[in-house]
């Protein structure tokens, strides 16, 4: 990247080296936010920070806003440190939990702080902690700040020098919170939880800088229910501005797919950006995905290209293990790739990075 962005341009930066997601938002006015965190490989820092910090902007007091989308290995890699560095930026999390989360959060870390153990079991525990300690120490902040569809996350007013600018959440829906906390119930009385997936929480986001839009998918997938998901989304009343910038949902699956996303929430020919996942035989967009989502964008990019299968073939009985501890795996990214798209009234900037690339429809 050769310049910045200018104060009255939104930029969406997406970062997915093959495993993880981290995208970087300029809010106009050099202020920045960051929804959720990978690493690169053989580091253990959030790509944000040297993201950011390679751009002369002082991650300490630049960065407003940290979005978790959802507690997903893939988007929560190198958090708690971005949110140590962060000290002026508002941890915003889902307020629905599901049942393993709401352990990992809230008891499993009092137990250990009640042992006076400094450290803490996971990266949702420590990102609690911090903040928990920051509400206490010289630096008093607030959050966590609990996200719920239509939820404002950020808001400046257009002033001389900078673009109005309007963050807001379109999901979890109020029926996604009421079924997390059912299953908080379950917990309670002894009971298993109903099956409830890591993606049903997750975050979807606009972003408004200006006059331009941008919308971000997180993973959440449409489902069944109308009240949840994207359907939930699709449902929001006042329907949302048209997005011009699009973080794909769920990295491009079938199952976070709507034909009403791109004739109701996007402008046409959107630049539509996917993030790869790979673990084990899962290997996120397939080729049909592709072609389905360059039919639909104006241009689509991916931030890594997908791995050829034949280097990811293990013998069953490896394969089986990796998918039952797939929660703990330590999958490696191994590429670099990030994708930028700027917009502004100075026009539209596009810049891929690594081995990011444009996926170009079939001919014909
Ligand atoms: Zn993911």
């Amino acid at each position: 990247m050769t310049t910045s962005p200018a104060s009255d341009e939104l930029e969406v930066t997406v970062f997915g080296p093959g495993y993880g997601e981290c995208l970087v938002l300029h809010l106009g006015g050099g202020e920045w936010a960051v929804v959720d965190s990978c690493v690169e490989p053989g580091s253990r820092d959030s790509v944000a920070i040297g993201y950011l910090e390679s751009r002369g902007v002082d991650v300490r007091t630049a960065v407003k806003r940290i979005i978790v989308s959802h507690w997903h290995d893939d988007h929560v890699r190198g958090l708690a440190g971005l949110v140590a560095r962060a000290q002026d930026a508002v941890v915003c999390v889902s307020a629905a939990f599901r049942s393993s989360e709401f352990m990992d959060a809230f008891v499993r870390a009092d137990e250990a702080g009640a042992r006076g153990e400094a450290t803490r079991v996971n990266e949702l525990g420590r990102v609690f902690d911090i903040v928990a300690e920051r509400q206490t120490g010289p630096r008093k902040s607030r959050g966590p700040s609990a996200v719920l569809a239509q939820r404002c996350l950020y808001r400046r007013p257009q002033d001389e020098a900078r673009p109005a600018v309007e963050l807001t959440a379109l999901s979890p829906s109020d029926g996604t919170f009421s079924v997390a906390a059912r299953e908080l119930g379950r917990i309670v009385q002894g009971r298993r939880p109903a099956s409830f997936a890591p993606n049903d929480t997750a975050v979807v986001l606009h972003l408004k800088v200006g006059a331009y839009a941008a919308l971000l998918g997180s993973d959440l997938e449409v489902g069944t229910d109308e009240r949840r998901g994207w359907l939930g989304v699709l449902a929001l009343d006042p329907p949302v501005e048209a997005a011009a910038i699009y973080k794909v949902a769920h990295h491009g699956s079938s199952t976070g797919e709507h034909a009403r996303i791109w004739s109701d929430l996007l402008v046409p020919a959107a630049d539509a950006i996917v993030t790869p996942f790979e673990l084990g035989r899962v290997r996120l967009p397939t080729g049909p995905d592709l072609e389905r989502l360059s039919a639909a964008a104006g241009r689509l990019w991916l931030t890594s290209p997908a791995r050829p299968a034949r280097l990811r073939r293990f013998p069953s009985a490896v394969e089986r293990t990796m998918r039952e501890v797939a929660r703990e795996a330590v999958a490696i990214p191994t590429r670099r790739g990030r994708v930028t798209v700027r917009m502004g009234p100075h026009g539209v900037m596009r810049e891929v990075d690594g081995e990011a690339m444009e996926i170009l429809p079939k001919a014909g």
